[in-house]
């Protein structure tokens, strides 16, 4: 049901990490597209792997659905084995790519500044970055929340102008609920995401941080994207467990 209460567009984002070939991503949307196809509430963004996105692009074709991969590389083009480019992602058909996930901070080395670089490429060529930020359990057990979250904030936005911070949408994802099973409570994660916006307001202006969407992610599920989504604060989800079957996904998306 269209919530008109919200300042912000919600969006419902899901990250499918290293699951789904291009025959199970196409399945999937052969059954998640009906079940959505009536959702104007909120912005849906699937990110499959990088060799499923042409066949997601082709399958969500005609419908409101945003493709988007879950990382890029700084440079348009070059000698970097491996690697992709934002023109590439263009070009594939994505419209948003997650970058600085935990994951890719955790086992590929990604830092601060490596994603600010990112978000920069990804802004010139036309992608809406999906920037994550979060504490681990033992920052967070040690009252250091929100000067990590300060640091991750400044070193992966250093040097944006307002006109490309206007085109980010952030996801506040604690590691310690990333696929534990373990939610931060709606509390929990408002006061993280007021955090941020306060962050956004003395970094950049009030008025891109009032139009800052802020997703929550780590074990978003069917059962708890209603409470989530009561605090005003929170601007949608990133998804990645629930986000892999078709039926849990679209309830999400139906909260
Ligand atoms: C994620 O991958 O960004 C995530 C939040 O995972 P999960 O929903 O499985 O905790």
């Amino acid at each position: 049901m269209a919530d008109t209460s919200r300042l912000r567009k919600p969006v419902i984002a899901g990250n499918w990490k290293m699951y789904k070939t291009q025959r199970e991503a196409r399945d999937f949307f052969a059954e998640f597209q009906p079940l959505v196809a009536a959702a104007t509430h909120c912005e849906i963004v699937v990110a499959p792997t990088f060799t499923a996105l042409a066949a997601s692009v082709e399958a969500a074709k005609g419908s409101a659905i945003g493709i988007a991969a879950q990382d890029v590389y700084w440079a348009s083009e070059g000698a970097f084995t491996g690697e992709v480019s934002p023109r590439m992602l263009v070009e594939a058909g994505c419209r948003a790519v997650i970058i600085g996930h935990s994951e890719r901070r955790q086992f590929f080395g990604e830092t601060d500044e490596s994603a600010n670089r990112k978000v920069k490429a990804a802004v010139a060529a036309g992608l809406t970055p999906i920037l994550c930020v979060g504490e681990l359990l033992a920052e967070r057990e040690a009252g250091d929340t929100q000067s990590v979250l300060e640091r991750q904030f400044r070193g992966s936005l250093a040097a944006l102008t307002t006109a490309e911070f206007s085109r980010i949408i952030m996801a506040y994802e604690p590691v310690w609920a990333i696929g534990t099973g373990r939610t931060a409570t709606p509390e929990i994660a408002a006061e993280a995401h007021k955090f941020l916006r306060d962050l956004a307001a003395r970094s950049f202006s009030a008025k891109d941080a009032a139009s800052l969407r802020i997703l929550y992610g780590g074990s978003v599920k069917p059962e708890n994207i209603k409470g989530l989504m009561a605090q005003a604060e929170i601007d949608g989800a990133l998804v990645g467990g629930a986000s892999l079957d078709a039926r849990q996904f679209a309830a999400i998306v139906n909260y």
